[in-house]
């Protein structure tokens, strides 16, 4: 029954890939949203995860520069 064990080793195997790339994948996808949820100042390149406290800094350092446009629906 050699070729048996050796087609069960294979899906084994197999399945043990499949889950590293599923990991991977799911890996990429948190580092992906992480990227998307820091902002940085135009002006003074402050970075901030989360637009909301964004905004309110950066309007009262710089209330003349107008907001970036992924910042203007934001309500703080
Ligand atoms: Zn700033």
């Amino acid at each position: 029954m050699a070729c048996r064990q050796q087609e069960i080793q294979s899906q084994q195997k197999n399945a043990k890939k499949q889950a590293g790339q599923k990991k991977k994948q799911e890996h990429d996808q948190k580092a992906a949203a992480n990227a998307a949820l820091i902002y940085t100042c135009t002006v003074c390149r402050t970075q901030v995860p989360d637009p909301k406290t964004f905004k309110q800094p950066l309007e009262s350092k710089h209330p003349k520069t107008p907001l970036p446009p992924e910042l203007a629906d934001v309500q703080a």
